[in-house]
């Protein structure tokens, strides 16, 4: 390739064009994605201290028709930026729940809490609240074992109409979570207002646990933090059991992470629950 001035641009413009058509091609198959049934739901399990199942996130999954799997980091965000996510969200919701639904009582998931991830721009449609009513009613699936995990994103705005929001629910039994703990605009004062049950800490505080002391610290302080205000800390990104037993020696119980389970399909999380962690 020539090495002047134009030919320059012209190869960057190029690669800007094919880079928007392929993001709209994409965009485009995703719309269609929940039409098409491409979407899948894998359930990671959540252990406490005694090494008990007590609950599982449910985490998306698409197979593109030629791609194959697309990284859920790619396809959420690309969801959340051209508006497919109230579909997208709305059938996780509902699948979520239909599959809460069938672990009924006295089985071995029969008190596992089903943990739910719900984007900022999710949460503040207008109907979101009926959305998930909907989900629970449909399925029949008990309101006081859904668990919706939020981030931090969500609270950049209104806090009354948030908390509002999260009240409606939470007069149902819905619990809520704050996910990515620590990577967000955190607030000690919006901590202190939302009606949380609960803290996660993020994966990447919990990767350098054991190398990094600053990660340590932040780690240390989130389970105090949570302690302190009555929330229940979960740690996520666990991979080893010498993580683990610095979160438990910190006051942490509850984990998630490749140490106990990846995400599963609904079937193999059944059989881990039946034989035990
Ligand atoms: P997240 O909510 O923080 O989910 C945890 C991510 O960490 C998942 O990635 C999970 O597979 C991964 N993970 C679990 N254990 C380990 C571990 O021990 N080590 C490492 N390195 N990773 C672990 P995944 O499934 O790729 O999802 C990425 C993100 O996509 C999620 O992060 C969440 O923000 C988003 N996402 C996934 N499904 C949904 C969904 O249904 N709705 C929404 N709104 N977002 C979703
Ligand atoms: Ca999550
Ligand atoms: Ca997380
Ligand atoms: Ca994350």
């Amino acid at each position: 390739a020539k090495h002047d001035g134009r030919s320059t641009f012209r190869l960057f413009d190029e690669g800007l064009r094919s880079r928007v058509a392929e993001r709209a091609q994409l965009e485009a198959a995703l719309r269609q994605a929940v039409p098409r049934n491409e979407l899948t739901l894998l359930y990671q399990p959540q252990i406490d201290a005694d090494g008990a199942l007590v609950g599982a996130e449910a985490l998306c999954r698409w197979i593109h028709p030629e791609r194959g799997p697309v990284s859920p980091a790619v396809f959420i965000a690309l969801a959340e930026d051209s508006g497919s996510i109230y579909a997208l969200g709305e059938w996780v919701l509902r699948t979520a729940c239909r599959e809460l639904a069938s672990w009924r009582p006295g089985t071995p998931l029969g008190q596992a809490v089903m943990a739910v991830n719900v984007s900022a721009r999710q949460f503040h449609h207008p109907d979101f609240v009926g959305q998930v009513l909907d989900a629970l009613h449909s399925s029949d699936a008990d309101p006081a074992r859904l668990k919706l995990e939020l981030t931090e994103s969500v609270v950049a705005r209104d806090l009354d109409a948030i908390v509002n929001k999260m009240g409606a629910l939470k007069a149902l039994g819905v619990r809520f979570s704050l996910d990515d703990f620590g990577t967000g605009y955190s607030s000690l004062s919006y901590l202190k207002r939302l009606p949380l049950d609960q803290l996660k800490i993020d994966q990447s505080f919990v990767r350098d646990l054991l190398a990094d002391p600053n990660d340590a610290a932040i780690v240390r302080t989130v389970i105090a933090l949570g302690a302190s205000l009555g929330l229940a800390v979960v740690a996520e990104g666990v991979e080893t059991a010498e993580q683990r037993a610095v979160l438990l020696a910190a006051g942490c119980r509850m984990y998630q992470g490749y140490l106990f389970a990846k995400p599963l399909a609904a079937e193999d999380l059944l059989a881990l629950a039946a034989r035990g962690v």
